[in-house]
């Protein structure tokens, strides 16, 4: 069976990643779907506790189902899972795989409370993401004043105790549309001593949107107010799944920008415009073209399905 499984493993084998493209309304869910089912691109549909909450458990299972449905290679995962309660809603759900983050705790928590969510996910076949180290920045209710870079000496004891399926790695990405004050960098250094440690185990990038300058410009073009956003260069994010057994690459902010600016423009530039069907078309198909981009340029997953 083509489980969420099957494709980290043939990620990991064929050194590319699966998107995990956060939606949180049909229309967004749609833009991300397409773009799969236009390239053959499996990935991974996420909702944040947030999300999950503004949809509600029916619609998201129902917008999921529909994806599923249309396009077998769609996964749905829970993001930033913060305690086993939602974690085990999720899972009960019918979700695929969950997030449980741990990385605010101290590491004996972190990998108490993993391994407790990994216990039960197991049981009922779904995947467990863990997290060790902090990604800084905010998105949702996941807010980290600092970046506390993965310690490599810690991460086999952490998926060796815990049981996790996939682990997500701090080595310089940051949550948000604000991610860098200075240079741009991502630790490759780190990222080598973890794979030292955890040789072919599947590692996970968050707060890895690119937040193009174009995006930008087009949300503050039509009266938006975005100051010194800016992103991961793409051509880090390639060489992590390249070179690196980076095989899911989270991305929110890209796709909340391409939404929003196009709406404005939509809203701006046709203000007689009343059917929200015009400018929310619009934004769909903003993050579909978008995410087209991005598997074809960042997860290189076109015609992996
Ligand atoms: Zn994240």
């Amino acid at each position: 069976m083509k489980n969420l499984k099957f494709y980290i493993d043939k990620a990991l084998k064929q050194h590319f990643a699966l998107g995990a493209l956060n939606f949180s309304n049909m229309e967004s869910s749609q833009g991300i779907m397409q773009a799969c089912k236009n390239l053959k691109s499996p990935a991974i549909i996420s909702v944040s506790e947030g999300a999950l909450e503004y949809m509600g458990a029916e619609f998201t299972m129902a917008i999921a189902y529909a994806c599923k449905k249309i396009c077998p290679y769609l996964f749905l995962h829970l993001d930033h899972g913060k305690s086993y309660t939602v974690c085990k809603q999720a899972i009960d759900l019918g979700f695929d795989s969950v997030m449980i983050d741990g990385s605010s705790l101290s590491f004996k928590d972190n990998i108490a409370l993993t391994k407790k969510v990994a216990c039960y996910a197991h049981k009922k076949g779904v995947l467990v993401e863990g997290e060790l180290g902090q990604i800084k920045g905010i998105e949702d209710n996941v807010v980290a004043a600092e970046n506390h870079f993965t310690d490599p000496t810690k991460a086999k004891e952490f998926v060796e105790k815990t049981g996790v399926d996939m682990l997500a790695v701090a080595i310089g990405t940051s949550h948000g549309a604000y991610k860098y004050q200075g240079k741009q960098t991502l630790r490759f250094d780190i990222l080598k001593e973890i794979e030292k440690q955890l040789p072919d185990f599947p590692l996970v990038l968050h707060g890895a949107s690119s937040v193009a300058k174009t995006l930008v410009e087009q949300i503050n073009n039509y009266g938006g107010k975005l100051e010194n956003a800016i992103g991961i260069p793409t051509k880090l994010l390639v060489k992590a799944v390249k070179e690196h057994n980076v095989i899911k690459i989270n991305s929110d902010t890209d796709l909340r920008l391409a939404m929003t600016g196009k709406v404005r423009e939509v809203l701006t530039t046709k203000p007689s415009e009343f059917d929200p069907r015009k400018f929310l078309g619009s934004g769909r198909n903003e993050i579909t073209k978008l995410v087209e981009n991005k598997i074809k340029k960042i997860f290189l997953s076109e015609n992996k399905a």
